[in-house]
């Protein structure tokens, strides 16, 4: 088996959560061939409509070292536009072509088969994989359920390696160290209904909600941790029910992404969104958090994951805290956190695709990175 044909099989299942088809149990077949522990988990919605498979893998009984790898085998759905099939790996021109490729299967495939090479001789530590089945939807019963079990299991890593694609212009060239913070926001506007042309009868609910949001676009976010970029608000969606030309909407509604550093936590934004509302009349506010922002400035993964990339490729890295969140988020309550891995360029894309060269590089790298690691 090598790097490029179990990434294609991976490939092959149509991994759309709350569907698995097989990837998981694909993966540890190749894990328990090896001679890890392998476990499968399946965790249930609160309202039990949804079923997501995980994957626990071990190798080893140490506790000297333990180093978990933290991946996702479900992926977006496809799509359209394609050129080939997205479920049926294409090689082609030197790339490798499929939905999944970059984020993440390629990774989930340059891991194992760098492990599969280095439990061939003795060490002294312990390799765990994490692999979930709803990173793409929330990471509800994937990874916040998966390490909850593992950490009442005694099973929770010293360090995780996340393989999301991480890499910008060419393989190696960037590292993630953590990641910004993300605030879903919805901002209601009630007013009240009226004919356009009478003013004294009417109060908008639309501009009155415009201003606001104009107001939330300009606001001057504090920005004194340069690790991260600064924080920002984008406005998502504006809604009003209201087809007619002439009728003054009295109900609307915007949607509001925050994408924030470690100047904030979700809860100081609510703050100023509501500070920021006074003088408005008629707004409320829905919040929802999808992580915190996270930095983890680990200088023995740094300069081990670094190295890994400098001899494999000649590339030396730069350290980011840019990008979308990952599971990155809740892993760093529980251990030390770095994120490795291919280009993202077409990355929920139609015709995704990486080089080969990089997918066999990648594996490279992880093999490595793990040589060190346990040495
Ligand atoms: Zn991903």
């Amino acid at each position: 088996m090598d790097v490029i044909s179990f990434c294609a099989d991976l490939i092959a299942c149509k991994s759309v959560a709350p569907n698995d088809d097989g990837a998981l149990e694909r993966v540890a077949k190749f894990l328990s061939s090896l001679g890890f522990e392998t476990k499968i988990l399946i965790f249930q919605s609160p309202n039990e409509d949804r079923a997501i498979k995980n994957l626990f893998a071990k190798y080893g009984n140490s506790k000297e070292k333990i180093l978990g790898f933290v991946g996702h085998s479900d992926v977006v759905s496809a799509g359209d536009g394609w050129d080939s099939d997205p479920f049926s790996a294409l090689c082609e021109n030197g790339f490798l072509i499929g939905r999944g490729v970059a984020d993440m299967k390629g990774g989930i495939a340059a891991f194992c088969l760098a492990a599969a090479e280095f439990v061939k001789r003795p060490f002294d530590g312990t390799v765990e994989f994490f692999i979930t089945g709803d990173e793409e939807v929330g990471s509800f019963e994937g990874v916040q359920s998966l390490i909850k079990w593992a950490a009442e299991n005694n099973l929770i890593p010293h360090d995780c390696l996340i393989g999301e694609p991480s890499s910008d212009a060419r393989l190696g060239d960037r590292i993630y160290l953590g990641h910004r913070g993300s605030l879903n926001v919805t901002v209601k506007s009630h007013g009240k209904q009226g004919h356009s042309a009478y003013p004294s009868n009417y109060k908008n609910s639309l501009a009155n909600l415009c201003k606001y949001i104009a107001k939330i676009s300009d606001y001057n976010w504090s920005y004194e941790n340069k690790k991260f970029p600064q924080t920002n608000a984008e406005v998502t969606l504006l809604f009003a029910d209201n087809c007619a030309v002439n009728v003054v909407p009295e109900r609307s509604s915007a949607n509001l992404n925050i994408r924030f550093g470690d100047d904030y936590t979700a809860e100081k934004l609510e703050v100023v969104l509501r500070k920021e509302a006074e003088g408005f009349e008629g707004l409320s506010f829905d919040f929802l958090s999808s992580g915190e922002a996270y930095y983890c400035d680990n200088a023995r993964l740094k300069n081990m994951l670094s190295s890994s990339i400098e001899e494999v490729l000649g590339v030396k890295p730069s350290f980011s805290a840019a990008g979308g969140t990952s599971d990155g988020r809740y892993m760093i309550r529980h251990c030390n956190v770095i994120e490795f891995g291919l280009p993202d360029s077409t990355i929920h894309q139609k015709n995704e695709k990486i080089k080969i060269e990089d997918l066999k590089n990648l594996e490279k790298v992880y093999f490595s990175f793990l040589k060190k690691y346990f040495a």
